[in-house]
């Protein structure tokens, strides 16, 4: 059972230029978690190749690549009047390629070591000067989940959730009306692979239940024997 599900048209397309391999699967984990699709291209051609043959919202670059430079591939893609937004990752030290870098053509960049918060914001700023508009409120029936300022409230009252809770509830409403499975949640929110005999996701889900469904005889998140679960908005 697959529904209709609005959020979803809103997904984000990002290509994550990364040949540090740890980071790139880190980065691309979290960036997945809030219900993005994220492609890796681990050097400068597989880069350019794919940016110039798939459409994506914005491009994470990475500046010292192997094959070809960071710098090399975007100012190939603005030669070649490629406008997808790029935000660049950059070494602190690298301050006149970030000069460059932006001379050039990319929208914006952010020094490494980062905060993966900092890199979310500078993502959805980006996005918003480009016109990109993503909702930063999710809703299901007298359900809102403000995803800037980390709140929740059913019925208009305040719901405090634990950082993974609000994880899970994130995804679940970004991916409501369909089916997941305990196998994929646990990729997306814990990011380790799937094992039987583990009952996280269910401790979570039982968690919040407690917190969102208790006392309403309307309830949004539903079992599904032997598939997984899902959050029912209509
Ligand atoms: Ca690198």
């Amino acid at each position: 059972m697959l529904l209709e599900s609005l959020d979803a048209r809103q997904l984000v397309r990002i290509l994550l230029v990364e040949d540090e391999k740890k980071l790139a699967r880190s980065i691309k984990q979290q960036l997945e978690r809030g219900g993005n699709f994220v492609e890796i291209a681990e050097d400068g051609i597989d880069a350019e190749t794919k940016a110039r043959q798939e459409r994506y919202d914005i491009i994470i670059l990475d500046l010292n690549l192997p094959k070809k430079s960071g710098l090399d591939v975007l100012r190939d893609l603005r030669a070649a009047s490629y406008t997808t937004p790029v935000l660049i990752l950059t070494a602190l030290e690298g301050v006149d390629h970030r000069i460059e870098g932006l001379r050039i053509g990319a929208d914006d960049y952010l020094a490494k070591p980062f905060d993966s918060g900092e890199l979310v914001a500078r993502i959805e700023a980006v996005l918003r000067r480009c016109g990109f508009s993503r909702t930063a409120v999710l809703r299901a029936a007298d359900l809102t989940m403000d995803v800037v300022r980390r709140t929740v409230e059913r019925a208009g009252e305040k719901i405090p959730l634990s950082e993974k809770e609000f994880s899970l509830l994130e995804f679940l409403l970004r991916n409501k009306n369909q089916i997941l499975t305990r196998k994929r949640l646990i990729e997306q929110i814990w990011g380790y692979k799937f094992e039987t005999g583990t009952n996280i996701v269910d401790v979570y889900i039982s968690y919040l239940r407690n917190a969102l469904d208790k006392g309403f005889s309307r309830k949004l998140i539903h079992t599904m024997h032997g598939e997984g679960f899902i959050l029912i908005d209509r």
